[in-house]
């Protein structure tokens, strides 16, 4: 993801609404590794912006996904996370305990199909979920 300046001069051209909320959102995701869900960012987001709604988070981030700057990624916690890294190809670390996500940059590219078993599929890209508990989980 680009920095908020380089970002909003980009959603400027893009003829995005630019709006003090959408800035916020943005700076709340630039560096962020927690993979947020929507309804996250938008407690987080509300506490300096008391205005902002949850329909102006989901357009924000669905705006920065058509972008590019953002994947919103579905592992399973049962919300959307926002996930800020489309820069490193990268897996997931996944708590089922308090559904922490974060990112895992793991070599999976020897990971191969035979061919018996491709079903005439030509696989271009393989994501890769580790499921577990966190160290804070582990020790509560
Ligand atoms: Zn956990
Ligand atoms: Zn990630």
């Amino acid at each position: 993801m680009r920095t908020a300046n380089e970002l909003m001069t980009m959603m400027r051209e893009r003829g995005l609404r630019v709006t003090p909320q959408r800035m916020c959102i943005v700076d709340h995701l630039v560096e962020n590794a927690a993979h947020p869900t929507v309804e996250s960012l938008f407690e987080a987001t509300r506490v300096q912006m008391p205005t902002i709604s949850l329909k102006t988070v989901y357009q924000t981030v669905h705006d920065l996904e058509g972008l590019g700057e953002v994947a919103l990624l579905d592992v399973g916690t049962g919300s959307v996370r926002v996930d800020p890294n489309v820069e490193d190809a990268h897996h997931h670390l996944i708590c089922t305990g308090c559904g922490k996500v974060r990112d895992v940059l793991v070599d999976v590219g020897s990971v191969r199909i035979p061919a018996r078993e491709k079903r005439g599929f030509t696989v271009a890209d393989v994501e890769v979920n580790f499921r577990g508990v966190c160290d804070e989980c582990a020790t509560g």
